[in-house]
């Protein structure tokens, strides 16, 4: 989709903030674990090249759940370590030795296709993915885990780290945690062959469990600013969102009581009222249950009347603003601030699921 540079609905990334986050949760982890900044998903919408440029300085590497992402960023002349999370077909092995990017190796069957299939692995770096617990990717006991790496050693592959992920970090009750983490210190513990590299540690864990990190942290929701437990956990310090999203008005208008408004004519006034029409709709990743929810206008919130449009949303003005107002639809204006937390709350969702939808129609732009 292509970048809707000439209309005035634009998302700002404060480079800034995303270098101080980075820096807060370095200072409450252990010195010797490495930071790896997960950009995956255009860096959770807020642009993978800039973030990434952004914080080349400080950290160690760099986690994308794809090699098309991973390939992104060494096209733009990113050098360091690139750990693709999620399962690559045996079949771009090649182009991830040539553009030295790092794979994850999670089951005995992709090695056995390789083989079957005659690609050489020679030289390929990988990380092993343990599934404690998650479900999804990885191999489960320490014999497959043994064997893999074996094997892979065998084939002359670089097996430099070791990996898993907690599936309730950001909740209150440890349980699954504990024995998540139990299962997998027991199983880094008795390997064969440990590989440098051990992680375990995502934004909930290095947050809440920065006691149990390896020594090396996968931070991702974090770097952006915002809480990988919407409101369920507290933050033990600070941080500051990264990303804000603003419109401006582009017409006013006063309608009846009696009036309609937007599709299904599901908003009817009960009197007579300002209704303001904003460029930005349900493309951009402004979705249609936010219906009911606000903006802010001049430091007040202002009610979504209305079914949300593909290209179009209204609101309720208190009284008349002209054409060409700012409108904030996720940001601070005054004292009053509206979080990728709270539409998620309104939308029954997530905060990273808000900030992933943001469309690639809205064009980002950068501060510091
Ligand atoms: C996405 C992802 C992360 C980052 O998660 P956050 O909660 O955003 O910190 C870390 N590890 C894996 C395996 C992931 O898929």
């Amino acid at each position: 989709m292509i970048s809707s540079k000439h209309r005035p609905t634009v998302a700002t990334v404060d480079l800034n903030a995303i270098r101080a986050n980075v820096e807060a949760v370095q200072k409450h982890i252990p010195q010797r674990a490495k930071t790896f900044a997960v950009v995956k998903a255009n860096a959770y919408g807020h642009g993978s090249i800039e973030v990434s440029k952004a914080l080349l300085p400080i950290v160690d590497g760099y986690c994308v759940s794809n090699l098309d992402e991973a390939l992104e960023l060494r096209q733009a002349g990113i050098s360091k370590e690139i750990l693709v999370l999620g399962i690559v077909l045996p079949e771009e092995i090649d182009l991830a030795k040539k553009e030295k990017i790092t794979l994850t190796v999670a089951n005995l069957d992709w090695l056995k296709e390789a083989n079957q299939k005659d690609i050489d692995l020679k030289g390929c770096h990988v990380h092993l993915k343990i599934d404690s617990g998650m479900g999804r990717i990885g191999l489960r006991t320490l014999e497959e885990a043994d064997q893999l790496i074996a094997n892979l050693l065998e084939a002359e592959v670089k097996v430099d780290g070791i990996f898993t992920h907690f599936a309730t970090a950001d909740e209150a009750d440890n349980q699954k945690f504990t024995e998540q983490l139990q299962f997998f210190t027991d199983l880094v513990g008795a390997l064969a062959y440990k590989p440098a590299m051990v992680h375990a540690s995502n934004s909930a864990t290095s947050l809440w469990h920065s006691d149990t990190i390896f020594n090396a942290v996968r931070l991702g929701i974090v770097i952006y600013g915002l809480n990988p437990s919407g409101h369920a956990l507290e933050l033990p310090y600070p941080l500051k969102a990264a990303l804000s999203l603003e419109t401006a008005i582009v017409q006013v208008k006063k309608i009846n009581a009696g009036d309609t408004v937007g599709y299904g004519a599901s908003y009817k006034a009960k009197e007579e009222e300002i209704v303001a029409t904003l460029p930005i709709g349900y493309a951009d990743g402004w979705t249609r249950d936010l219906q009911g929810f606000h903006v802010l206008v001049d430091g007040q919130f202002c009610e979504i009347i209305g079914r949300v449009s593909m290209d179009q949303t209204t609101i309720r003005l208190p009284k008349y603003y002209p054409i060409g107002s700012k409108v904030t639809l996720i940001g601070q204006e005054a004292e009053q601030v509206i979080t990728a937390t709270d539409l998620a709350d309104q939308k029954g969702t997530i905060n990273y699921e808000v900030l992933c939808l943001l469309s690639d129609r809205i064009p980002r732009y950068y501060k510091n």
